[in-house]
């Protein structure tokens, strides 16, 4: 093995796969089996952020930066004069094992340029990941990108070794993507999705029969959009996550804002890139959708078509509908409690737990934990001070905003990382 042209090819292929956020793990329970290397069902595995708020965790590396394609948001496109190097399959299981062994990572995400054509490339993908668990035991976690457009057989084969598959819807709208990657089209990665969600039912159904069945995509898929590229609202945005969510059952949306990487008339200048809290609101408004039982239509819709940069989406929301509020603690039940700003889902579950108990006063309720600073202008207890009284939103907004100054800054360069960790969150 040439370890200089490893290494060099460690560089460019690595640096050119940081654009793609779509690699945190979870929801894996592939365990180690027959004394094999890897076990990817503890997770937790390879989580680490840049300063940025990137995920650069597992051996995150393209198996080639050579495309056929020219999307022009992507550093990778031919078009760009940039070096290029290919991995050869056998190289890149060779790199996983000898990394894995060292304990510098826990898994592969192993993406590509689009080489020849879509099934070509899908096919060396599913090679090294049918190397890695057939020839070496390989029981760590594999995130394979899914090619748009590779055929069924592939996508079929490429779920029975890996972990989780995505397909970058990159664009949010059909008309951006037209713009800026004319050779593809929406199809192309509607149905390689389509494909995932059809067989992780199917293989799960045949589970439930025939015990040996193997499981497909365990962790499921996942897709990333592209923030700030095209020009889309943050409404137009998560109105295709919901659609998407929906539409083919994917674990996690990831938002990657727009980075200005060439002089191109039809993308946004050089030094003008995405601010980190429009990634944060739009994580703050998929979570709302998730987790907190928010339809994405009363949060964003055309009289509000953007996300507040100063407060969160569901402060936002409440403060335009205070006709919902003061929600009453002791009555409410859970889909409503889940509204008051302030209160993350455990919260809401201490709230139903110590209310079976006695009625909750202002003292009960910070005796169980609960962060009232914010919540307390939205709820009322078995107390008699009630702190909304007749303020208006605005003298609301400016309470909290006040009260909160100190701790700002603090929250939001934490906020990235709450939003991998699987916990419920606070908003
Ligand atoms: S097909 Fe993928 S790798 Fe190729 S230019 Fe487009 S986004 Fe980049």
């Amino acid at each position: 093995m040439n370890f200089e042209r490893i290494k060099e090819k460690i560089n460019i292929l690595a640096d050119a796969a940081k654009y793609d956020v779509s690699c945190s793990s979870s929801g894996s329970k592939r365990t180690n089996k027959n004394k094999g290397i890897g076990d990817s069902s503890g997770m937790g595995i390879c989580h680490t952020y840049t300063e940025d708020g990137r995920c650069v965790s597992l051996l995150k590396i393209l198996l080639t930066n050579h495309c056929i394609f020219d999307c022009a948001y992507c550093v990778t496109r031919k078009s760009n004069d940039i070096k290029r190097a290919a991995f050869k399959i056998q190289e890149v299981v060779d790199l996983t094992i000898n990394f894995y062994r060292r304990n510098y990572i826990e898994g592969l995400f192993l993406s590509s340029g689009i080489f020849k054509n879509a099934d070509y490339t899908m096919e060396r993908l599913v090679a090294v990941a049918k190397k890695l668990r057939e020839e070496e035991n390989f029981n760590g976690y594999i995130h394979l990108k899914s090619i748009p457009g590779a055929s069924d057989e592939l996508m079929r084969e490429a779920g029975l070794y890996a972990d989780r598959l995505s397909v970058n819807i990159e664009i949010p709208s059909v008309k951006g993507l037209k713009l800026l990657a004319p050779d593809k089209n929406r199809e192309d990665f509607i149905k390689p999705m389509e494909k995932v969600k059809n067989e992780i039912i199917q293989y799960k159904s045949e589970k439930k029969l025939i015990k040996s069945t193997p499981i497909y995509a365990p962790a499921g898929q996942s897709t990333q959009m592209i923030v700030g590229a095209s020009g889309e609202t943050d409404a137009e945005i998560m109105y295709t996550s919901a659609q998407f969510y929906k539409n083919f059952n994917l674990k996690r949306v990831y938002y990657s804002g727009y980075i200005p990487i060439s002089y191109d008339d039809r993308l946004p200048s050089i030094g003008t890139e995405v601010p980190v809290l429009r990634e944060n609101r739009l994580y703050q408004t998929d979570w709302l959708l998730r987790f907190y039982g928010f339809d994405v239509r009363e949060i964003l819709n055309k009289e509000h078509p953007n996300l507040d940069t100063d407060i969160d989406p569901k402060l936002s929301w409440a403060l335009r509908n205070l006709q919902y509020f003061p929600v009453d603690v002791n009555k409410a039940d859970k889909r409503m409690l889940a509204r008051i700003p302030g209160l993350g889902m455990k919260s809401v579950y201490k709230i139903m737990n110590a209310r079976k108990f006695r009625k909750l006063n202002w003292e009960h309720l910070s005796a169980i934990g609960l962060a009232l600073n914010r919540a307390k202008y939205f709820m009322v207890c078995d107390s008699r001070n009630f702190e909304t009284k007749d303020r208006t939103a605005a003298q609301i907004k400016g309470l909290i905003l006040q009260e909160s100054k100190s701790k700002f800054s603090k929250t939001y360069s934490n906020q990235l990382n709450l939003f991998d960790s699987n916990l419920p969150l606070t908003i």
